[in-house]
């Protein structure tokens, strides 16, 4: 069954009785009759018949999005507005185009915010983080830049990344330094306050201090992790920062 809020979310106090109307019979009882008529296909005569009163407004995209999620191509939007454009009216199609063309040209924009990124950045975002891949939420990648003397590795979170809490261990020396240098991250130690990171930061973690880093929800986010020499050095991975403390961070 189709699930809605939106008619409640938005009219439940000034106007109930639409709201009930709007989630509960429109979507809950119309729109769930899967079994008569797929959502995929109730979705494309949504979208015509919206486009073709020229409506163009939040609603529209909003059954757009809908429309991409029950499985309507970019292939196939193009040509149920090329159709529609006779019989409703070519600027109608004009207009639904527009909207159309963002709606399902947001496949590519994570290539071209990491692109742009990685423009904006002196070191390069490497690989695929792959083998730390288990201790991350979400993608990061890795650019060894120093195997001698000290190791350097430029880290590059995508928006919504981050670490595993862990510990830097040694018995003497040791740890980790962070130089930030892209985006917008955030470094926390164990029972204190979350620190928001800019590119020029340097965050020293000491030995033995539980902590984690990434980026922040909505940025992409590189530090060069310096890994300061140190006897008997290991890494221990711990838990993943809580989703719901990270989601109201910001
Ligand atoms: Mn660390």
């Amino acid at each position: 069954m189709v699930k809605q809020t939106a008619g409640r979310d938005q009219l439940g106090g000034f106007a109930p009785k639409f709201a009930q109307l709007n989630d509960d019979v429109l979507f809950g009882e119309v729109w769930s009759r899967e079994e008569k008529l797929s959502l995929r296909d109730r979705s494309l005569v949504t979208v015509v018949s919206l486009m073709a009163q020229g409506l163009v407004d939040s609603s529209f995209q909003y059954h757009l999005v809908r429309a991409k999620n029950n499985g309507i191509t970019k292939e196939e939007i193009a040509e149920i507005l090329t159709h529609g454009a006779f019989y409703a009216g070519w600027p109608k199609a004009w207009a639904a185009f527009r909207m159309a063309k963002e709606v399902w040209t947001e496949d590519t924009p994570a290539e071209n915010e990491k692109e742009a990124h990685a423009n904006r950045m002196l070191f390069p975002v490497g690989n695929p983080n792959d083998n730390l891949a288990r201790y991350f939420t979400g993608q990061s990648y890795l650019a060894p830049l120093c195997a001698e003397q000290v190791g350097i590795f430029n880290v590059t979170f995508e928006p919504g990344c981050r670490n595993n809490w862990h510990i830097h261990h040694a018995s003497s020396g040791g740890g980790q330094i962070l130089i930030c240098v892209g985006g917008c991250g955030y470094y926390q130690e164990w029972e204190k306050e979350v620190r928001e990171l800019h590119p020029g930061d340097v965050v020293n973690i000491p030995a033995g201090v539980k902590h984690w880093h990434g980026a922040a929800p909505d940025s992409w986010f590189s530090h060069l992790a310096v890994e300061v020499p140190g006897a008997e050095a290991s890494n221990e991975w711990l838990e993943a920062v809580d989703d719901a403390y990270y989601g109201c961070l910001k």
